[in-house]
C-alpha cells in the first residue's frame, strides 16, 4: 500500500486529501510544516508527498529543494494561485505534479495514482540480493566478500532504501558497542564496502553520504 505525505498547514483542507487517499487504498500520514516534513521524509521515506507552497516555516519550494537533496520522491505541489510562474518554477525545481486550489480532492487522488504509476513502484528492482542464512550479499549478480561487520551495515542500509542512518544508528545495527572512535570506525567500515561495491560496478554509487548526517542507500544509484 503506497503510503503519501501530505503536507499543508489548513487542517480542512488535509482532511478531505486524506479522505480521498485513504478511499483509494492509500497509507496517509499529514504534517503542516516543511522542517518536519523533511525530518520524517529521512526517517520513514513515503513513497509520494503532497505540499503545500504556502507553509508556515519554510515555503512548499525550498522543503522540496531540501528534499531533491537526498531524495527522487515525487512532489506534488498545492498553491493558492493560479500563476504559469508557479507552474514552471515548480518544474523546475523538481516536482512532479501541481494542482491549485481550490481542487476537488478526488482528482488529486487519481493524478496521484497516476504518478505513481509513471514512476514505478517505490521499491526500485534491487541490485542487491541478501541471503540471511547464509550471511551472503549479492551485488548485480555477484557474491560479495564481507567481514561480520560489512554485512550487518550493508544488510541495515539495504532494509530501508533512502534513510538517512546517523553513525550512531548504523553502530547500533552493527552491534558495535559507541566509544570515542565510532564515527571513524564506521567511516572505515563504509570505505572498505564502498570498494568492493566499486569492483563490482566502478560507475554506481549505491551508498550516498550524507554530509553532517550520515549514510542512505539509494537504489537509483545502484
Ligand atoms: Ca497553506
Amino acid at each position: 500500500m503506497p503510503h503519501i505525505l501530505i503536507v499543508e498547514d489548513e487542517a480542512a483542507i488535509a482532511d478531505t486529501l486524506i479522505f480521498a487517499l485513504q478511499g483509494e487504498g492509500f497509507g496517509t500520514t499529514w504534517l503542516s510544516l516543511g522542517q518536519e516534513a523533511l525530518a520524517y521524509q529521512r526517517q520513514t521515506p513515503a513513497d509520494l508527498i503532497i505540499l503545500d507552497i504556502g507553509l508556515p516555516d519554510i515555503s512548499g519550494f525550498e522543503t522540496c529543494k531540501q528534499l531533491r537533496r537526498f531524495t527522487e520522491v515525487p512532489v506534488m505541489f498545492l498553491s493558492a494561485r493560479d500563476g504559469e510562474i508557479d507552474r514552471v518554477v515548480g518544474l523546475e525545481i523538481g516536482a512532479d505534479d501541481y494542482v491549485v486550489k481550490p481542487f476537488s480532492p478526488r482528482e488529486v487522488a487519481a493524478r496521484v495514482k497516476a504518478i505513481l504509476k509513471r514512476v514505478g513502484p517505490s521499491v526500485a528492482p534491487t541490485s542487491f540480493q541478501v541471503d540471511l542464512e547464509r550471511m551472503q550479499i549479492q551485488y548485480r549478480g555477484q557474491p560479495l566478500s564481507l567481514t561480520r561487520h560489512e554485512f550487518r551495515l550493508l544488510h541495515s542500509l539495504l532494509e530501508q532504501p533512502e534513510r538517512v542512518f546517523s553513525r550512531e544508528q548504523l553502530l547500533d545495527a552493527v552491534g558495535v558497542a559507541a566509544d570515542a572512535g565510532y564515527e571513524r570506525n564506521i567511516d572505515s567500515h563504509i570505505k572498505s564496502l564502498r570498494s568492493k561495491l566499486r569492483s563490482i560496478a566502478a560507475d554506481a554509487e549505491p551508498i550516498q553520504t550524507h554530509r553532517g548526517l550520515g549514510y542512505s542507500y539509494s537504489p537509483g544509484h545502484s
